[in-house]
């Protein structure tokens, strides 16, 4: 059983895969070009040589003569010119299609020359076995004719073509062996002749092994059987030759299928070792430029690919606009569907941007995003086919589309910062009901340009000193008088004078720099503090506002540690603020750091109560110790009588659950009335002070407008 298996491979009866197939298809055309070149230069040398020695023939005594070499000449002619124009893919390649022709119409004169000649002593089938190898040739002729004229244009791969001139060459190859080797003078040379042939055919085209065996075998046979009846005239004469010239014979041919064999396996394992480097080649190009989780193309791709189709000449790139697709509301989706689920959607989605905008660069940025370079004409459109699916993917879940976009000026835009211009123009309508698309113009160009100078000198502000605290007021609500104080940032820029942190916080968080303006802020509070205490003032307890990323960017307590430290300030004079947006999402980073500031001993504060969905849940998570209210439930307070019946409820929970509560945003007298009836300790807003410089605090203090109170706890 083994062995049969080791026979059936070994004889080449194992199917090869495509490219082993292409691999060696290619490998014997290009064997092809040498050999049909030797052929060539053979034959002609021949057909000159036989000219030469027989001088004062006619042409059709020559033509008769020479029949021989010239269908191996023409055969090899035939064979260069399938292996240059398989080779070498030129458009028009004229010259096959004549050369071609020509041997066509060759052939076809001799054979009418043949059968002329023949007629008359011959039957049919005498004829046409006499003309075997004429016949041969044709085939060969009129398949490449064909192939030139019919398939080439229609880029038909030739490997069917490719073996079947192989075998017809070959054929013809034998034939002329065989027969030059017996019918020639002197037989004992002229197998030299039958040998070389042989060796051609048989190891320089390679065959899978058991057609060498079948081809050898017959050719062998064949000439076996022609040339026993010349061995046993020599051996008449008295010489030994048959034995002694069979063995030598039959050691050659068994010599010579070993050989090809061998031939075959080393090339097989070539192909096969090369294969398996192009698959490995192919998968890391593939994952080069392919997004991991969608199959779409990757950003690297998307880059190259822009840049090319807008420097091409046939492209009108004022009509071309890169768009930012963001999937708005896409994290409810993962959180009520799970993760597995939401990459579904994903790569669904991916594949359905991908054949909305067919034949036009598609990537997936990151998460929910993705990128088009879309023309002009049709992007609206088509944004908005996708828009009408995403509608409709899911009842339970409204995700919404939303585009930014933008047009590239010159040809040599670079994508890069075309995506980064149009995603900044979707940003700006995130959370705006009823606008999807922003496309980015003047007026968001001299924001971007803001924002990218924000990201760029946030270092030197710090350095420079641009970067200013500004102290708001917090009261008892039922003394008004002052026991704290938030500290917020303010940015006072040379060039466009004073920023307001409504516009460099979120950019400062977007590029994950907000740590060095917190640790700015913590460093100039805890400085303030210490220089008040030795100038023998009061001090209040300031409140700190930490974003969430500082967390992440920064060791945040310990920096804050060092603060309080290098100043001596007591730790129960710094309050945290940590807003309830940041907790939503915490992945336990800011969890453990609340836990750690409570540990070492500061005051820990809900900011912006109510601002989200998710309020109660932070409360049954987290421990905190003042939960601020937010201002919102303020707005039309005077009109809105729900506000006061919510705003009771909150402060009431907040006392069930033992933390204190602060109302901020305060600005009438009636709500601040309220709010002290209902039970509210401490109130802030700009009834009792707007933010403001610390001198100016302290001249407010001074000049009694604002009342220190005693307790401060
Ligand atoms: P926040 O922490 O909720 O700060 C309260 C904001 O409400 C402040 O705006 C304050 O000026 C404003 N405000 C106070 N009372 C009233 C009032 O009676 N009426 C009205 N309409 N507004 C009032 P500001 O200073 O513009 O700060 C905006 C936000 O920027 C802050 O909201 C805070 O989230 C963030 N922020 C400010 N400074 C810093 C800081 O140093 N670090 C960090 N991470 N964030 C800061
Ligand atoms: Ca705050
Ligand atoms: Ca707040």
């Amino acid at each position: 059983m083994r062995f049969l298996k080791w026979a059936v491979r070994e004889l080449g009866f194992t199917r090869s895969s495509d490219y082993q197939k292409q691999y060696i298809n290619e490998t014997n055309i290009r064997t092809a070009v040498y050999m049909s070149f030797i052929v060539l230069i053979l034959e002609f040398w021949m057909i000159i040589r036989y000219v030469d020695q027989r001088p004062g023939r006619t042409f059709l005594e020559y033509f008769d003569g020479e029949m021989n070499y010239l269908i191996l000449f023409s055969s090899g002619l035939i064979l260069i010119l399938f292996a240059f124009r398989h080779i070498r893919e030129y458009k028009n390649f004229i010259l096959g299609k004549i050369l071609s022709a020509a041997v066509i119409i060759l052939d076809a004169a001799m054979m009418a020359r043949y059968v002329m000649k023949n007629k008359a002593d011959m039957s049919v089938s005498g004829l046409l076995l006499g003309m075997k190898y004429l016949i041969l040739l044709m085939l060969l002729a009129v398949a490449y004719h064909v192939y030139e004229c019919f398939f080439i244009k229609k880029n038909i791969r030739s490997d069917i073509y490719g073996q079947m001139m192989n075998i017809l060459f070959g054929v013809i190859c034998l034939g002329f062996g065989i027969e030059t080797s017996l019918y020639d003078i002197s037989k004992q040379r002229q197998i030299l002749c039958f040998v070389t042939m042989m060796i051609f055919v048989a190891c320089m085209l390679i065959w899978k092994p058991y057609v060498s065996v079948l081809i050898l075998g017959v050719a062998f046979l064949r000439f076996y059987s022609l040339w026993v009846p010349s061995l046993i005239a020599i051996d008449e004469a008295g010489g030994k030759a048959k034995d002694g010239d069979t063995i030598n014979l039959f050691t050659f041919w068994i010599v010579l299928v070993m050989v090809s064999i061998s031939i075959y396996h080393q090339r097989r394992l070539e192909a096969t070792k090369d294969e398996g480097l192009i698959q490995a080649n192919e998968a890391l190009n593939r994952a080069a430029i392919e997004d991991d989780l969608t199959g779409i193309h990757n950003m690297f791709y998307f880059n190259q690919e822009s840049v090319e189709v807008l420097n091409d000449p046939d492209t009108d790139y004022t009509k071309k606009i890169f768009l930012f697709l963001n999937v708005e509301n896409f994290k409810t989706y993962n959180d009520q569907f799970g993760y597995q689920e939401g990459n579904e959607y994903l790569k669904k989605l991916a594949l359905m941007i991908r054949d909305t905008f067919e034949g036009e660069p598609v990537a997936r940025q990151s998460d929910d995003h993705f990128v088009v370079l879309a023309s002009t004409e049709t992007a609206l459109e088509r944004t908005e086919a996708i828009r009408d699916r995403i509608h409709g993917a899911r009842q339970e879940i409204y995700l919404e589309l939303k585009v930014g976009g933008f047009k590239p000026r010159s040809r040599d835009a670079d994508p890069r910062v075309a995506v980064d211009c149009a995603r900044y123009a979707c940003s700006l309508i995130k959370n705006k009901y009823g606008v999807n698309y922003r496309e980015y113009d003047d007026d968001v160009d001299s924001r971007f340009h803001k924002n990218q100078y924000i990201v760029n000198r946030i270092d030197s502000a710090v350095e420079k000193g641009h970067i200013k605290v500004y102290y708001q007021p917090v009261v008892w609500s039922e003394t008004r008088e002052l026991c704290g104080l938030e500290a917020l940032a303010r940015w006072d820029d040379p060039t466009y004078g004073f920023l307001s942190p409504g516009v460099f916080i979120p950019v400062l968080e977007e590029y994950r720099q907000i740590h060095k303006l917190d640790k700015c802020i913590f460093e100039q509070v805890c400085k303030n503090m210490r220089e008040a205490m030795d100038a023998g003032r009061r001090v209040v307890p300031v409140s700190l506002n930490f974003s969430r990323l500082d967390f992440e960017l920064m060791d945040a307590v310990g920096v804050l540690q060092e603060c309080v430290e290098k100043y001596n300030i007591d730790k129960d004079m710094l309050h945290v603020e940590v807003t309830e947006s940041a907790l939503a999402d915490d992945d336990g980073i800011l969890s453990r750091a609340v836990e750690t500031l409570h540990k070492e001993g500061y005051a820990v504060w809900l900011d912006d109560f109510g601002s989200g969905y998710s309020s109660l849940n932070v409360l049954k998570d987290f421990r905190f110790d003042v939960l601020k209210i937010d201002m919102k439930f303020l707005t039309n307070f005077e009109k809105n009588e729900k506000s006061r019946i919510i705003l009771d409820n909150i402060i009431r929970l907040a006392d069930g659950i033992g933390m204190m509560s602060l109302t901020e945003g305060v600005e009438t007298e009636e709500a601040a009335k309220f709010l002290t009836g209902a039970g509210c300790g401490r109130l802030q807003g700009y009834l009792f002070g707007k933010p403001m410089p610390l001198e100016e605090l302290h001249a407010k203090i001074n000049d009694g407008t604002i009342k220190v109170s005693d307790r401060l706890i």
